[in-house]
């Protein structure tokens, strides 16, 4: 099976990581309109990141495919909520890189697809398979069709049990060996997180 390396690069270019053994099979390229990821964006003045409706565009993959190769000081997450996703961000230019649980036992990445870089990203990382909570998209001319979200689902587990077979289910740049995250998230207050929701 043909995979490619991709490199992914925050907007101002001092952070960089790569992505390896990208191809259909390896990841999941899905659209996600939750209420949290547009609010996501809207912290990091990253609404330019977004689907014509508002969607993150993702490509969830496992952690042990990524690699940080430059500006690892400049690495930053947050959360909405103390139990909310981790949202890994370049903070050097503020642009939203990767999401995680907020733990290192699921073998789950999303890497937010506006950051891979090349020409023919498309083809490389395949068709989205899922177009997820339709229902918190903003109201739009472009319409938007419910699809995937279980097989999305699926297929993390299936690739977390694929890993944990290979042992390697728990290598992750963004955690250490006692499954810490590497920097301390910051924890939006109820009011932040209130004013960023759409
Ligand atoms: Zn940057
Ligand atoms: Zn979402």
């Amino acid at each position: 099976m043909a995979t490619t390396d991709v490199q992914l690069r925050c907007n101002c270019g001092k952070f960089g990581a790569k992505l390896k053994n990208v191809s259909p099979k390896t990841g999941s390229r899905v659209q996600c309109h939750c209420k949290d990821c547009q609010a996501g964006a809207h912290v990091l003045g990253a609404q330019d990141q977004l689907l014509p409706r508002g969607g993150s565009d993702l490509f969830q993959t496992i952690p042990a495919n990524l690699e940080i190769t430059e500006g690892a000081e400049h690495l930053a997450c947050f959360r909405l909520s103390p139990k909310g996703l981790m949202r890994w961000y370049a903070s050097c230019c503020n642009t939203p890189m990767f999401n995680t649980l907020g733990h290192n036992k699921l073998a789950f990445v999303g890497v937010l697809v506006p950051v891979m870089q090349g020409s023919g990203i498309e083809k490389v990382i395949g068709k989205t398979i899922a177009v997820a909570h339709t229902k918190d998209a903003p109201i739009g001319a472009k319409s938007l069709k419910e699809f995937g979200f279980n097989r999305a689902g699926f297929n993390i587990l299936a690739r977390h049990f694929g890993a944990l077979m290979r042992g390697q289910s728990k290598e992750n740049p963004l955690f250490d060996e006692t499954g810490s995250p590497v920097v301390v998230p910051r924890v939006l207050s109820k009011e932040e997180r209130r004013a960023a929701t759409p």
